[in-house]
């Protein structure tokens, strides 16, 4: 074992240890940590669905009327009637013929992968990538490339040179989790259509966030029809928990016969369904919180851009500051956390080396005093 207690030195020693904070309370904006209340920046429950009033009722009937856990596999006799209604919402919502429930959002994009390619196919990746997404590739066995961020002469070149392969897949975040910016996807689907190559969006970050109806990124662009496979996830705008994917309905049965992280586990617990069908409902019907979300956003890039403080290229609800070092980062988030403000420092591995940042995420429920506090510490903090 002495390997591993090395291995911890190293990591110690580099700045990049993980420590587990524990939260005492509701996931809201104000949390509590050890018994201190803390402003929190750093949550994707950006709608504030995980802890709404209609999402805890739904999930206590739920509870009431199907108990807990769902006992076996989607495929045995895990399938329960919220799991089918909840495929049927989300395919309603993302305007596609059909959807596919997994567990969480790693294993969607891990079960669609691996489906979609393998042996002798190709898949292609942007260089920031969820991890999820590049794990999925990994393991699919087709011959893995990535172009560098965002840059769609290197994505054309790769696909010129790839005509040997039977199937190409080209996979994206739409809203990239660490610098807050979005992925071309117009150029793509026209790069795409032009190799014969197969497009499947990640939506974590932009569904119940971008688009007129809170579809995503793929609404925004009006991509619908272009865009083969829309995956997502449910824990994140949408306050619950389990990954997606939808598309046509051929898809998604190939997918409910091929992917092994729907076929060999358990299927989520039915009141956690409830919650996100209640989820979804509620950015349907009530437009106001993405718009009081946009507005905390525009707030606090207009007083950031004010301060001249380096915002990568964020367009989203993800607004990373630019530092640099591991060390500095970690120092800072530190600072901010004395003054009661959460605001990870994100390190390698997550981000590349010398772009240690902090990473913020806005909520709807930030009030405008929130807004305040938090521009008042960034501005004591960060030295210009
Ligand atoms: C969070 C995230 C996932 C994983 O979703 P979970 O439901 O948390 O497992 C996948 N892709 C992206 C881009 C994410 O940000």
């Amino acid at each position: 074992m002495k390997y591993i207690s090395d291995e911890l030195i190293k990591i110690k020693e580099s700045g990049l240890y993980r420590d587990l904070r524990v939260v005492g309370n509701a996931q809201d904006t104000h949390i509590e940590i050890e018994g201190r209340p803390f402003l929190s920046f750093c949550s994707n429950n950006y709608l504030g669905l995980a802890n709404h009033p209609s999402v805890v009722k739904a999930v206590k009937d739920a509870v009431g009327k199907y108990g807990w856990g769902a006992g076996a596999s989607r495929l045995v006799s895990g399938n329960m009637t919220l799991h089918e209604v909840l495929e049927d919402a989300i395919s309603r919502f993302k305007e596609k013929e059909a959807a596919i429930v997994f567990p969480t959002g790693y294993m969607a994009n891990l079960g669609a992968i691996t489906s979609l390619v393998s042996n002798g196919d190709l898949v292609i990746c942007d260089k920031l990538n969820h991890a999820s997404i590049i794990d999925g590739c990994r393991l699919s066995g087709a011959d893995f490339r990535v172009y560098a961020h965002c840059n769609m002469e290197k994505l054309e070149n790769i696909l010129k040179k790839a005509s040997k392969y039977n199937r190409k897949l080209i996979v994206t975040d739409s809203v990239f989790s660490m610098d807050g910016d979005l992925a071309p996807l117009p150029d793509i689907v026209r790069i795409a259509g032009k190799y014969n190559a197969l497009i499947m969006v990640d939506e974590a970050h932009g569904t119940g966030v971008f688009g007129k109806n809170g579809r995503g990124v793929v609404e925004h662009f009006n991509l619908n029809k272009e865009i083969d496979v829309i995956m997502g996830t449910l824990s994140k705008a949408i306050g619950s928990l389990g990954g997606y994917v939808s598309g046509d309905i051929d898809l998604i049965s190939y997918l409910r016969n091929k992917a092994r992280s729907f076929m060999y586990t358990t299927a989520l617990p039915p009141a956690v369904c409830a919650a996100s069908i209640a989820g979804i409902n509620l950015i349907q019907e009530d437009h106001s919180m993405r718009e009081s979300l946009w507005y905390n956003v525009r707030f606090i890039k207009d007083k950031l851009r004010s301060l001249n403080i380096n915002m990568i290229s964020s367009e989203s609800q993800i607004i990373p500051i630019l530092i640099g070092g591991a060390q500095k980062a970690v120092e800072i988030s530190k600072l901010l956390y004395e003054r009661g403000i959460l605001i990870p420092a994100i390190r390698p591995p997550t981000v590349p080396a010398n772009s240690s940042r902090l990473r913020m995420t806005v909520m709807s429920s930030h009030t405008q005093g929130d807004l305040e506090r938090l521009i008042g510490a960034l501005s004591e903090v960060l030295d210009f």
